[in-house]
């Protein structure tokens, strides 16, 4: 929610939509960096910048009804989500959020695949650039939100608690967490779009559908996990032990995500310091890993006679579903993200 200010002296960006000699340009920066290394078209970029704006201004003219039609997009309780806010201060939290992602999925939906409605999706980023500003949300560390706040345009709500009419909250440097995050997901989405359009290839650890996106950059707290009735149980109940974690390199005792230019034997070196065939042998026959397994080739057979690991990206993205599957792992167009045994039959689960 930005309300023009009348200084220019801010050198930070905060989320504020730029409007000649009156507010500094936030949301457009965000959405700018967000957009680097994408290959976006200049057409496409001036239409995301539009979209990213429309939800703060009105056409200049006619000049008479300005401050009806600012205040409609600002003050209404139903024009809140668009900016991650509650409807009125007496809505609750959860209801907000159902809002804010009701409406996110619904500009996600006219965004449509081919071609991509830039616009829409500026649109859509605003919600999601919104949803990172300390004024209008509160974020645990781990980046859930906890608190949605609202803004009124007629003083029901004050800062910290609301949105202030003017937040110091909205002005936040360019190199803050909270706009890092802001640009990580803006990223994030506008990446989902370019690989449902077929012109970005899936990356492992990307968000590959609207929902693991709300769930990786907009996730509530508590309730992350669709609430399910519980079955009444006798005696106590079994704890699964977490699930080790995703490393970047290979490690032993976690699990390691293949990339492109992988082989197994240097897989082995970089995660036991030693390339030779025993330690290889004590990844490629994990259990786990079995579910990578494709045919092995020709010159390696008297090695894995059974079966190697794939190295090409041919398994779902998903790395839960990779995980979770019993038998061979769903195809894709991803790499495996296969166990690293801290030794021979030590599995993760
Ligand atoms: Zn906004």
């Amino acid at each position: 929610m930005y309300i023009p200010r009348t200084d220019t002296s801010i050198h930070g960006v905060g989320w504020t939509v730029k409007i000649p000699k009156l507010a500094p340009s936030g949301h457009e920066t965000i959405t700018a960096r967000a957009a680097k290394g994408l290959s976006l078209s200049t057409d496409e970029l001036e239409a995301l910048r539009k979209g990213v704006r429309d939800p703060d201004l009105v056409p200049l003219r006619p000049v008479k009804s300005i401050v009806w039609r600012m205040a409609k997009k600002h003050c209404f309780p139903s024009t809140q989500a668009q900016h991650f806010l509650r409807r009125h201060p007496y809505q609750s939290i959860r209801k907000a959020y159902e809002d804010a992602i009701r409406l996110l999925k619904s500009l996600h939906g006219k965004v449509g695949k081919k071609p991509i409605n830039f616009r829409m999706a500026g649109r859509a980023l605003h919600l999601i650039q919104d949803s990172f500003s300390p004024a209008h949300t509160a974020r645990d560390a781990k980046q859930r939100i906890i608190f949605i706040r609202n803004f009124s345009c007629i003083g029901l709500s004050k800062a910290p608690k609301g949105h202030g009419f003017t937040d110091e909250r909205d002005k936040i440097s360019v190199s803050s967490k909270s706009a890092t995050h802001a640009v990580a997901a803006s990223h994030a989405y506008l990446r989902l779009l370019l690989v449902q359009e077929g012109r970005l290839r899936p990356a492992l650890g990307t968000p590959g559908s609207l929902e693991e996106f709300i769930q990786r950059f907009l996730p509530l707290k508590g309730s992350t996990v669709p609430s399910k009735k519980r079955k009444p149980r006798h005696g106590p109940r079994p704890r699964p032990a977490p699930a080790p974690s995703i490393r970047t390199d290979p490690t032993p005792g976690f699990f390691y995500g293949l990339r492109r230019g992988d082989t197994l034997f240097d897989v082995a070196r970089r995660a036991f310091g030693e390339g030779s065939l025993s330690f290889a042998k004590i990844i490629n026959n994990s259990r786990f890993n079995q579910r990578f397994w494709g045919t092995t080739p020709a010159g390696e057979r008297s090695w894995f006679p059974n079966g190697r690991i794939s190295f090409n990206p041919r398994f779902i993205c998903d790395v839960e579903a990779q995980r979770q599957v019993t038998g061979k792992a769903p195809g894709g167009r991803c790499f495996a993200t296969i166990w690293i045994p801290p030794k021979a039959d030590i599995e993760p689960f």
